[in-house]
């Protein structure tokens, strides 16, 4: 007769492969938003440089509205000047009007590294919209993909649990229900294998003498002392 055991095994294997369909499932989700998270980062980084812009904009522009006051400062202080009734009053304007020029001169110079910053930060953005359209682009597909695998492995483990079913249906009752309890607690294997030396495929613990036996004998289901694992000797 055969094993009692080999149908259940059988059954094992078809509930290791629905377990890893169903963690691939269920991993679906996470690596979705994974992906999403990656996209929202890049559209972070364009929106700090497109702040980073407005701000050197908007200090140029400053700047140059400074420069003009400046140089309309130096018009009337020209006019006031020759009106002047004085040598004294002559030069203290001459002076004045030097003072207004090299504040100028340093705003301008001020504003030549603003524009070169300002070069930059125009590149900076233009390289952030390029990724990140790429990256839009790139990930829509992914995230299809995505969705077309999730309803492809649904539809499988559908065609699996069906299987299973059938598969369940040629085993001992008794046996399969104390194989379920098994695998709901271990997740991983609920018959092991006793490998060579004695020891339990599970827990790799050496077996008594009396339990690899056993684990040969079609009447008897034993299970390891230490892992509680049904072991299978054939
Ligand atoms: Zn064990």
């Amino acid at each position: 007769m055969s094993h009692p055991l080999e149908s259940i095994v059988a059954v094992q294997k078809k509930d290791r492969r629905l377990m890893k369909l169903m963690r691939e499932i269920r991993d679906i989700p996470q690596r979705k938003s994974d992906i999403e998270a990656q996209l929202a980062g890049s559209a972070q980084k364009l929106e700090v440089a497109l702040d980073s812009k407005k701000h050197t904009e908007v200090t140029l522009k400053e700047q140059e509205l400074e420069v003009e006051s400046l140089k309309e400062r130096i018009t009337k202080y020209k006019n006031q000047q020759m009106e002047a009734t004085t040598n004294d009053q002559y030069r203290a304007f001459v002076k004045e009007i030097g003072t207004v020029e090299r504040e100028i001169t340093n705003l301008e110079d001020k504003e030549i590294v603003l524009m070169e910053a300002l070069e930059k930060g125009k590149t900076i953005v233009a390289e952030c919209e390029e990724k990140l359209t790429g990256e839009r682009a790139g990930i829509a597909d992914e995230l299809g993909e995505l969705d077309a695998r999730a309803s492809e492995l649904t539809e499988m483990l559908d065609q699996m649990k069906a299987d299973r079913a059938r598969s369940a249906e040629q085993c001992d009752k008794a046996i399969l229900q104390k194989y379920v309890r098994i695998m709901n607690n271990k997740r991983d294997f609920a018959i092991v294998m006793v490998e060579p030396g004695g020891h339990c495929g599970g827990c790799h613990m050496k077996l008594p003498p009396q339990v690899t036996n056993d684990a040969r004998n079609p009447t008897k289901i034993v299970a390891c002392n230490f892992c509680g694992r049904i072991v299978y000797n054939p």
